[in-house]
């Protein structure tokens, strides 16, 4: 089993180089941030109840997105290895996640992060509201918004990382699979 953490500001990529992964490795892919969006979609109580926070660009608690992936790792424990995606996003769900794989007798071996200038991140996400209809990539206030809880909140995971010593950077380039390129030399000095 390879599990590995998919790290970097929102908009940077990280959904299409873990479809690249899943497609190369077989590997699962979490994303706590489609979860949620499915939780709304379906209007369940629990998407009722992070909607507002996620349109306005805010993170959602801690004790909500690692109730969902704690399902979703028993619910997958036979998979190759799991992509995690949008999670970790605070030092205390890595600190969750630490234990959660511990329990199943498995870790974390890598984390990846992706690296492109925020300019070209901003013009991604305008394009992606466009495409995708998410309300949270629309506004340039909600943006900067979520870019300035990454700073705050969940940079400090990338500490957290480095001091076990699986930190990787990944700088993007200008298309998916030459960036991909890159992750994959990262995992493959991994397995
Ligand atoms: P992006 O990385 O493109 O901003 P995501 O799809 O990962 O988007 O997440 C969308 C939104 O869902 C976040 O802005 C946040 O409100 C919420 N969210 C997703 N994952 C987490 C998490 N691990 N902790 C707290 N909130 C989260």
């Amino acid at each position: 089993m390879l599990n590995i953490v998919l790290f970097g500001p929102p908009g940077v990529g990280k959904g299409t180089q873990a479809a690249l992964m899943v497609q190369h490795y077989g590997f699962k892919h979490l994303s706590t941030g489609d979860m949620l969006r499915n939780e709304i979609k379906n209007e369940t109580p629990l998407g009722k109840e992070v909607k507002q926070l996620i349109e306005s660009g805010f993170l959602v608690s801690d004790g909500i997105v690692i109730a969902l992936i704690k399902e979703q790792i028993a619910a997958y424990k036979d998979a190759k290895g799991f992509i995690f995606d949008g999670f970790p996003r605070t030092t205390v769900q890595a600190e969750s996640l630490d234990k959660m794989l511990e329990a199943q007798g498995t870790k974390i071996h890598v984390m990846i992060t992706l690296d492109v200038a925020q300019e070209i991140i901003i013009e991604r996400l305008q394009k992606r509201a466009v495409i995708e209809g998410r309300s949270d990539d629309a506004d340039l206030e909600i943006i900067r918004n979520r870019f300035e809880n990454y700073e705050k909140q969940t940079k400090p995971v990338m500490a957290y990382y480095s001091a076990q010593g699986k930190y990787h950077i990944a700088k993007c380039s200008d298309t998916p699979e030459s960036t991909f390129a890159v992750v994959e030399k990262i995992i493959a000095s991994h397995v």
